[in-house]
């Protein structure tokens, strides 16, 4: 479909979708679980055609990747959504001072939001546009997701299943190149979700804000680890790197570069050698390498590399040749020792399959350099002493963290998840995905008989008001002293 084409049906949808909202503003709690349930349904009986259409796109993604990542752990979510709906869905009730209102009551109702836009990214391209989908129909709104241009197999597939599960007023999908990407946040949405890279996130908050659109923003950045003093372990090693090659390195909460005490950077290179040699040594070429999106994203990649090399720092080529195959797209993992900082490895998001090591003499020097640069999506501590790794935690500000592993933060349904700062704004995932996508509207409701102070507001104020203000004053002053 040309784009003129694919934006005059997303304009088409928005229209249709906020009509039946409009018609319908209240889709009840049981049919928000069984609209939910079509999540996992679908992408049970799909799991082959997803692995097959990632397989396509990655030209190689691992059948076990996309198992756990984009069939079980979108299950998972959608099962733990369906079982907290009841209480997430149910009136939080406030304090409400009884001698001023009696027995009224205040609480905040969630409402949905109305029709929300998703606009997805090649990484993970079905969990992100189903995942957030689960708290987005929890919530009752309507959804327009978008994919990649990247990703045309599973854009296609995930629209055939949208298609199958849902009308096109409750859910939809829009396919389409570049322009259709640049409309999309142009629309009068109730929200926008866009996950991405940071610098299109500010267009896409910038376009959104004309209509006053609220946004959240899931962005990436550079997640580091910091290995305390003492935690260069073989497992700590191999778990560091073990998360660095999934998908290979193509991921937002990926390990972007790995801080190490200086007398134990030696250490760390050897532990990395010989997890490769005894386990991994053709890793680069094997079906669990993921291939780099496009050839435009390996060519940076491998810009990267070369850009160290002739910068003469020192680089390690783990799991096979550094060569490439061009059928697949597929790098081996790249340990780049102690590289400037004015190297694109240190200023950019790596993204890709290549792991700086960067000693240091003294943590405070570490936590001081993550506190002057952007706000990383996650960071990671390793250290047996937890007050050690939580002081550094809370000495540093991301969007989330783990300790003692990397990237897990990100799994949880239950835990919010999203950026601070350069790395985004807003959460999805859990209790606070399910509000992100809500309106928290406040409702007053006041109690019968009327026992309360409210007339006080009609004049002559002499008669009311001005004797509850001046018995204001009073319980303010006392609150005071109390407090
Ligand atoms: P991408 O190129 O697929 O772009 C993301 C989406 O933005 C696509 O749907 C694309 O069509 C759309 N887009 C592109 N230009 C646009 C424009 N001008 N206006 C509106 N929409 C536009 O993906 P990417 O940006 O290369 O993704 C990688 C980045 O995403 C990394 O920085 C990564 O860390 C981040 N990321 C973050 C999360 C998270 O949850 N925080 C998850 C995955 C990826």
């Amino acid at each position: 479909m040309a784009d003129h084409e694919a934006i005059t049906r997303l304009e088409s949808v928005l229209d249709l979708q906020r009509k039946a909202f409009i018609q319908n503003p209240w889709i009840s709690i049981a049919e928000r679980k069984a609209n939910i349930k079509k999540i996992p349904e679908m992408v049970l009986s799909n799991k082959d055609e997803i692995r097959e259409a990632l397989n396509q796109d990655f030209s190689s993604h691992p059948a076990a990747v996309s198992d756990f990542v984009e069939v079980l752990g979108v299950v998972a979510r959608a099962t733990y959504v369906i079982s907290k709906i009841d209480e997430w869905t149910a009136s939080e009730f406030r304090d409400v001072d009884p001698q001023m209102f009696g027995k009224s009551k205040g609480e905040i109702r969630y409402q949905p939001k109305g029709v929300v836009g998703n606009i997805v990214p090649w990484n993970f391209p079905i969990d992100l546009s189903l995942g957030p989908l689960c708290e987005m129909l929890a919530a009752g709104n309507r959804v327009i997701i978008k994919p990649s241009e990247y990703t045309p197999a599973t854009a296609n597939l995930l629209a055939r299943m949208i298609k199958a599960a849902y009308p096109e007023d409750l859910v939809t999908v829009v396919i389409g190149g570049l322009d259709l990407a640049k409309r999309f946040p142009q629309l009068r949405f109730d929200h926008i979700l866009y996950t991405g890279n940071p610098a299109v996130g500010k267009i896409v908050m910038g376009e959104a804000a004309k209509n006053l659109v609220p946004v959240t923003l899931e962005l990436g950045g550079k997640c580091p680890v910091i290995m305390t003093p003492g935690s260069v372990t073989p497992e700590n090693v191999k778990d560091i790197l073990g998360i660095k090659m999934i998908k290979s390195g193509q991921m937002c909460i990926s390990v972007d570069h790995v801080y190490c005490p200086r007398s134990e950077m030696e250490n760390f290179i050897s532990e990395a050698e010989t997890y490769f040699k005894d386990n991994l040594a053709d890793f680069a070429v094997s079906p669990d390498n993921t291939g780099m999106i496009s050839e435009r994203h390996l060519g940076r990649i491998k810009r990267m590399i070369t850009q160290a090399e002739d910068a003469q720092v020192r680089s390690i080529t783990l799991g096979g040749q550094a060569s490439v195959s061009a059928n697949t797209r597929q790098l081996p993992l790249t340990l780049v020792v102690n590289p400037p900082k004015d190297l694109d490895i240190m200023t950019d998001e790596i993204f890709g399959p290549i792991l700086p090591i960067i000693p240091y003499d003294d943590l405070p020097t570490v936590v001081n350099d993550i506190n002057v640069g952007e706000r990383p999506l996650g960071l990671y501590v390793y250290s047996d002493d937890l007050a050690t790794a939580n002081d550094v935690v809370n000495k540093t500000n991301s969007g989330g963290a783990a300790i003692n592993c990397a990237a897990i933060q990100g799994a949880l349904p239950a835990l919010a998840f999203g950026g601070s700062g350069n790395s985004g704004m807003g959460r999805h995932h859990g209790v606070e995905g399910f509000r992100e996508f809500s309106n928290p509207r406040g409702v007053f409701t006041r109690g019968r008989p009327v026992e309360d102070l409210i007339n006080v507001f009609t004049p002559p104020y002499a008669k009311g008001l001005q004797f509850v203000v001046e018995g204001g004053y009073q319980h303010a002053l006392k609150s005071l002293q109390r407090a």
